[in-house]
């Protein structure tokens, strides 16, 4: 079977499916009901694809409106595809319609494109390849559509509550070759409500999520702006930030501009919050000085947890990393840092944890999503390999990485596409795009794949 000459005849078919489906503004819509909890766009994007499998033969079932499947094949095991129809905002500054579809020099554009409407378009359509073809299937295959990824994977972790968990799956909603490990991501608030020497430091402010390196970090202090702004200007020149300063009745506000990057590789930014506070620690007393010298003591030029001994690092996986994306301080009254931490598949979790504790500070641990390996010998592995090498001509890597996919919700699972080793990444970007080339070929390699792991040869 010459899956790539199978996908390339379905183009035009599927280019049609999914601005169908980007037509659809799937994104999370406070106005909910019973049938549709996360909106109705969202729930039209779900009943989309349900509609395609009635007509196409696929035994169909909707699970609450928050996530459905679509299943072919038989046999007593099931091969899984989790694919997602929710989208995050289009936000403003697009030069084409982010709902329109557009095909331009090779390129469909609209929110979802990449992700993950037009992966699952991708998954859908070598499913039917592979079931039109007319192979025995020696496993049940089901296409399951989530509408909640974006926003906390509410889809899947009901749909699970109820539904069979697949003996392997895979989820086209990240990067090729494959990722077979995903690091633990836990959520640390750090805090501190015993701040008795009052000083010049008022409040500190910097970030908004844990997620993300705050860009901005923002402190009001006692004093004049003509006591702050020389030495506020040389610091930000000689780290090479950018700063403000302003006055109000006796007090001044300080603003420093970082760089903004996901939580998964805090070096890739510049923490403004941090930055802030190296500042500041060497200019005041009290309790401001201590909250900056404990910020700066601790996180400036160290992801790695080092200073508080919680450094780890594993060849599966690589280095643990925290990012104090949220940094507080009100003269008086708590300070919290919340944190999050990304941290190797073999981490010891508990034993490290229980051992932490510093300067007064207490932590709760907010939240713990664990680790997700599958082993790189599991046979599911070499076939994802072999067939990705066949496809493509090129080496399947495995690959680790610090964010979470759908995988983690699996018992045996692997993100596997679609983007491509070097392809731009254009998710949750202004002007979204599938490079309509790599649709096809990663058509191919999903309809190779499915046949593989779940017909009979
Ligand atoms: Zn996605």
């Amino acid at each position: 079977m010459d899956w790539q000459l199978e996908a390339e005849k379905r183009k035009d078919k599927m280019l049609k499916e999914l601005q169908q489906l980007i037509a659809i503004p799937s994104v999370l819509s406070e106005e909910t009901e019973p049938e549709a909890p996360f909106g109705k766009d969202v729930k039209r994007a779900l009943e989309w694809f349900l509609e395609k499998g009635t007509e196409n033969g696929f035994s169909v079932k909707n699970v609450d409106y928050v996530a459905g499947h679509l299943e072919t094949g038989q046999g007593d095991e099931l091969l899984g595809i989790l694919g997602h129809v929710d989208v995050v905002p289009a936000g403003a500054g697009w030069t084409k319609d982010p709902f329109g579809g557009v095909i331009e020099s090779g390129k469909l554009f609209g929110r979802g494109a990449i992700d993950d409407k037009g992966p699952t378009i991708a998954a859908w359509t070598a499913l039917n390849i592979v079931k039109e073809a007319g192979f025995e299937f020696s496993k049940r295959v089901r296409l399951i559509i989530g509408t909640d990824e974006e926003s906390g994977f509410r889809c899947v972790n009901r749909y699970f509550e109820t539904e069979e968990m697949p003996t392997i799956a895979f989820a086209p909603d990240a990067d090729f070759p494959i990722i077979n490990a995903e690091k633990g991501i836990a959520g640390l608030v750090l805090s501190k409500t015993e701040w008795p020497q009052a000083d010049e430091l008022v409040s500190f402010k910097s970030g908004e999520r844990t997620n993300m390196v705050p860009d901005l970090a923002e402190a009001t202090v006692a004093g004049e702006l003509a006591e702050w702004q020389e030495r506020f200007n040389t610091f930000c020149a000689r780290h090479q930030v950018s700063g403000s300063a302003i006055e109000s009745n006796g007090y001044t506000t300080l603003s420093l501009h970082g760089k903004s990057a996901h939580a998964m590789e805090p070096d890739l930014g510049i923490n403004a919050g941090i930055l802030l506070a190296l500042f500041l620690k060497d200019h005041l007393s009290g309790d401001g000085k201590h909250f900056t010298e404990f910020i700066a003591g601790h996180f400036h030029n160290d992801s790695r947890g080092r200073r508080f001994g919680l450094e780890y690092n594993d060849e599966v996986s690589g280095d643990t990393t925290f990012n104090a994306g949220v940094i507080r301080f009100e003269s008086g009254k708590k300070a919290t840092v919340a944190i999050s931490m990304r941290y190797s598949v073999t981490y010891p979790f508990e034993e490290k944890m229980a051992k932490f504790g510093a300067e007064g500070f207490t932590l709760e641990i907010a939240s713990n999503s664990r680790p997700h390996h599958v082993d790189e010998n599991d046979p599911f592995i070499e076939t994802l390999q072999s067939v990705y090498e066949k496809q493509t001509g090129q080496k399947a890597d495995l690959l680790a990485i610090g964010g979470g996919t759908y995988a983690r919700v699996l018992k045996k699972g692997v993100a596997f596409g679609m983007l491509f080793p070097g392809e731009k990444d254009v998710a949750h970007q202004l002007d979204e795009f599938v490079d309509i080339d790599n649709l096809v070929k990663a058509t191919a390699i999903y309809a190779e794949t499915i046949y593989q792991l779940a017909c009979k040869k």
